[in-house]
């Protein structure tokens, strides 16, 4: 295959591209963070209390957008899980199991409602910790959050009515693992059914953004929740593991790469516990000729490019109709050129820094295989910060299907470009991969949707759309994304045992 790369040229193929640099330029619009106090050391919250580890131990948490310091945070061992999963185990025994639902209801509600109260607090939070655009944490994250805090807070009262004919009760304490590319909305997914339904938890957040899981901790401790009905335990892949595998926890709902949750499937087997896990995805965005172009490059750009391409359920790969590749491949480089690469604080940005130096380098590490391989490389020309961590939005042409860049989950701002010719082809491309998370299909045509979403071997189908999100519907993968739903009626279920 030609290779013509180019890493950071930028690629406009034809026609000519009006140049408005230099002439108009965006005035900064940054977010104030005033309102928010980081604290300099955050300690585990356990049984409704924060408590530094027994072990001492603290890390770093930083801001990738600049690699600045913004608090210690403890280091949770063996002891400090040991206490929280106890903790968790005395509320459910004493006081949670025991509430009636209408009781328990009012306190995820209150949640609910104080994250809506401190949702700048929030935002500004999730974005200085995790890198993300402001306008992505306002507008999503944080409301998306409050949205499945008052949904399950509506189920709580409601558990003898959600499956006709059988009553269910709760589990017992959930031991509950999230990755760093949605912390708060993560920890909303999981903590909310668990508590709606009955459950306590222990939350175990990634190592690189704690702090709104720490932030949530202290909304649980002003909402006056009773003692230890949610714990925080800050930590690495060791902390998560140690929580995993404690026998006093009763379910597991775990969120991040497929070869973690293989581990955990592996080191769960034979102990009866309840499993949810939520992994990978290299979905497939499909788009027919007769599709409005424009509106799909829209639909791509959100696909790949929203938070940073750190979705499980990206569109990472674009499946596009042969007789159309051109043109859509000439908008979306014209397009990657008006998107706003920079300070993530800042109102304008669409593009915010890459989460943690390892993913950087996983990222470059993958895309220099592309390139490698003889994918070509378009890239919006921007120029990157030069302290904290960046990568500009990109995509491959000339993919073929043994490249890992179309395999492989690259968890970064990175599209790899594919033709077909016919439905049935784009079908067997699209589930050729061992993912099955999500999947978005383009056309103007009602029957050619109900006729390819059918055969898609994905969770969730998007028609005319990418990323959509909401509390009521369920969410989760086939094959190695995982298995088990969350979000919905089912999400709830997951928190549930029949009798
Ligand atoms: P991980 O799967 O390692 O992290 C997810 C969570 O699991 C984190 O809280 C992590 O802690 C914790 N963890 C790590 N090891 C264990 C273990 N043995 N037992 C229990 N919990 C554990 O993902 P990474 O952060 O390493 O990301 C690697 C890749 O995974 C990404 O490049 C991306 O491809 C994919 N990924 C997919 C996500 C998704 O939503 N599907 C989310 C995140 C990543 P800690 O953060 O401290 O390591």
């Amino acid at each position: 295959m030609a290779k013509e790369t180019s890493r950071s040229r930028a690629h406009p193929p034809g026609g000519v591209t009006p140049d408005f640099e230099g002439v108009w330029e965006y005035v900064p619009a940054p977010e104030s963070t005033s309102h928010v106090r980081i604290e300099p050391r955050y300690g585990l919250f356990i049984g409704g209390r924060f408590v530094p580890a027994k072990s001492g131990k603290t890390f770093d948490t930083i801001e990738p957008a600049t690699e600045q310091k913004l608090a210690e945070v403890a280091e949770a061992g063996e002891a400090d899980v040991d206490a929280a999963v106890r903790a968790a185990e005395r509320a459910y025994e004493k006081v949670w199991r025991r509430m009636p639902g209408k009781e328990r209801g009012k306190y995820v509600y209150r949640l609910a409602r104080m994250l809506q109260e401190k949702a700048r607090e929030f935002a500004v939070l999730e974005t200085r910790n995790g890198g993300k655009p402001i306008k992505e944490s306002r507008d999503l994250d944080v409301p998306l959050a409050a949205a499945h805090f008052f949904y399950y807070a509506g189920w709580a009262d409601k558990l003898d009515y959600a499956f006709p004919g059988r009553k269910a009760r709760p589990l017992g304490v959930a031991g509950q693992v999230i990755p760093w590319n949605f912390p708060l909305l993560m920890a909303a997914w999981k903590v909310a059914p668990a508590l709606a339904a009955g459950n306590t938890c222990v939350l175990k957040p990634a190592e690189t953004t704690p702090l709104t899981a720490l932030h949530l901790a202290k909304l649980v401790e002003e909402a006056d929740l009773p003692p230890g009905v949610v714990n925080v335990v800050t930590g690495a892949g060791a902390t998560g593991a140690a929580l995993v595998s404690h026998p006093k926890v009763r379910k597991v709902a775990f969120t991040g790469s497929t070869e973690v949750g293989k581990r955990i499937q592996r080191a769960l087997a034979g102990t009866g516990k309840r499993l949810t896990l939520e992994l990978g995805g290299k979905a497939a965005n499909i788009v027919f000729a007769d599709a409005p172009i424009d509106q799909a490059v829209e639909g791509i750009v959100n696909g790949i490019y929203f938070n940073q391409g750190h979705v499980c359920c990206a569109g990472s790969r674009l499946l596009v109709e042969e007789s159309v590749h051109d043109l859509v491949v000439r908008k979306l480089a014209h397009r990657i050129r008006t998107l706003r690469l920079g300070d993530p604080l800042d109102k304008n940005t669409d593009v915010g820094a890459i989460n943690s130096k390892a993913q950087l380098e996983k990222i470059r590490e993958l895309v220099d295989s592309g390139v490698a391989d003889g994918a070509v490389l378009t890239q919006a020309p921007c120029r990157l910060p030069v302290k904290g961590f960046w990568f500009p939005p990109s995509f491959f042409t000339n993919v073929a299907q043994s490249m890992r860049i179309a395999s492989e989950e690259i968890f970064g701002p990175v599209l790899a470009i594919q033709t077909f010719r016919t439905p049935e082809e784009a079908v067997e491309k699209a589930n050729n991969t061992m993912y099955g998370l999500s999947a978005g299909v383009w056309t103007d045509k009602g029957s050619k949707i109900f006729h390819v979403s059918r055969k898609l071997r994905a969770g969730v189908v998007w028609a005319n759309t990418y990323n959509k999100f909401d509390p009521t519907s369920p969410f989760g993968g086939y094959k190695e994304s995982g298995f088990g739903r969350e979000g919905g009626l089912h999400g709830l279920q997951a928190y549930l045992e029949p009798v």
